[in-house]
């Protein structure tokens, strides 16, 4: 017997079925319409003898594999009154962030990632990797803090945490934050990262990170790049690392920004694009922050600071698109919702709609090591059903009205009514 109904929800192909879900996975997709009126949406009620234990009327819902968020920073979220940045750059964010970290304590911080982290669940994202500051001015207060939110939070979403070492990460005054990096990860951090382009050695800093990594046996997720300096490209040397040593050891590699390549003549972004397809790196586009914090001197055309989307596309890398910092230091506004990062990249990135609903689904969970999901029968589910006819419209309207599955149960549920006056609706 089904745990959980779905009825008459929209396909992705456009027809309408009931969806049956059980032990966790799609269990039968029953494209006869109803023949009794639906019934209005019921969440944990007492069933009758034979009917699934909850059951939704999802009428004018489309339902989609469940989106997914490869890149925040919960311990920063939801600051943007506490911490202004009037430089606007990253620079600036970083400084004034810094200077702050006295006021942080773990229940402060963990009181704002776990509100980040269920706004990001309301709106579909069944899976979220987050970045953790560790460094010699926090040290592992922010770990604490999101630890236990993964711990509470459990039964909602997966929860990734990447250990993000502070800078200087190379030389002999890099010794604190290199020992706090490696103390994080034995208190239970997932992934090991940092931000190369910011110490003063790029490559040592990146070599210091895939060596921790790979003996660890995990996954590395580099902020990289993160500026419109032709210059610097160290996504390269990071992808040529990656080829000459293989990945024996790490578990998966992700490139997030990757700014640089964006300003680089074709030729060249090829070259690059190729060599990162190669070595199966993930590169993660993070629209909002990257308009807001890139190109803030330019007055005249301002570069929108994404990466090389098509090249990287057209190269054959998994390019995923992500969200970053949520209404903070680093990007004052945001909504934690991967539609909003979808309909960015239609409009920045020139993505189609389904590529960008691929971008912030598929692409991220492939990113992100978690299994595969679809609207199948077998396949896990993590689900959206989201209130719109065609992914287009859903990431163009972006409804807040969303019923969202995780591990076959229904772990948020949004309605909401809007009235008009007389008959103008
Ligand atoms: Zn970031």
């Amino acid at each position: 017997m089904a745990d959980l109904l779905l009825r008459s929800v929209t396909l992705p192909d456009g027809s309408r079925a009931d969806v049956r879900i059980a032990d966790g996975r799609i269990a039968a997709l029953e494209h006869a319409a109803p023949a009794a009126p639906a019934a209005p949406v019921r969440s944990g009620e007492t069933a009758a003898p034979g009917e699934p234990a909850e059951v939704h009327d999802l009428d004018g819902y489309l339902l989609l594999p469940a989106p997914a968020e490869p890149h925040a920073h919960l311990d920063k979220a939801l600051t943007a009154d506490l911490v202004p940045n009037p430089q606007g750059d990253l620079a600036g964010a970083i400084e004034q962030w810094m200077a702050r970290y006295p006021e942080r304590t773990v229940a402060e911080i963990t009181g704002r990632a776990r509100r980040a982290a269920l706004a990001g669940v309301a709106n579909g994202a069944t899976a979220i990797r987050t970045h953790v500051d560790i460094n010699d001015g926090i040290g592992l207060q922010a770990v604490e803090a999101l630890l236990a939110v993964k711990e509470e939070l459990a039964p909602l979403l997966d929860l990734q945490l990447v250990g993000l070492v502070g800078r200087p990460v190379t030389g002999p005054e890099g010794r604190p934050n290199r020992d706090l990096l490696l103390a994080g990860l034995d208190a239970g951090v997932d992934v090991v990262g940092g931000c190369p382009h910011l110490d003063a050695d790029p490559q040592a800093a990146t070599d210091f990170c895939l060596e921790v990594a790979a003996e660890r046996g995990l996954p590395l997720d580099l902020h990289m790049d993160e500026h419109l300096r032709p210059a610097a490209l160290d996504l390269e040397y990071l992808a040529r690392r990656v080829l000459a040593l293989g990945v024996t050891g790490v578990t998966g590699v992700t490139a997030s920004h990757c700014c640089s390549l964006g300003v680089q003549d074709v030729p060249t972004q090829r070259r690059v694009a190729e060599a990162v397809a190669a070595a199966g790196i993930s590169v993660v586009t993070l629209p909002q922050t990257n308009l807001y914090l890139q190109a803030r001197d330019e007055r005249r055309s301002p570069a929108r600071g994404l990466t090389a989307v098509a090249s990287l596309l057209e190269a054959g890398a998994n390019v995923a698109g992500g969200a970053d910092n949520l209404q903070d230091p680093f990007n004052t506004v945001g909504r934690a919702d991967p539609l909003e990062t979808a309909s960015l990249l239609v409009m920045a990135a020139h993505l189609g709609a389904e590529q960008a609903y691929r971008a912030v689904s598929g692409a991220v969970r492939h990113a992100l090591g978690l299994a595969p999901v679809a609207v199948e029968v077998g396949a896990p589910a993590e689900l959206l059903a989201v209130r719109a006819g065609t992914v287009r419209e859903a990431i163009a309207f972006a409804p807040a009205d969303r019923v969202v599955t995780h591990r076959g149960r229904v772990v948020a549920s949004t309605t909401t009514t809007t009235t008009f006056p007389r008959s103008w609706a």
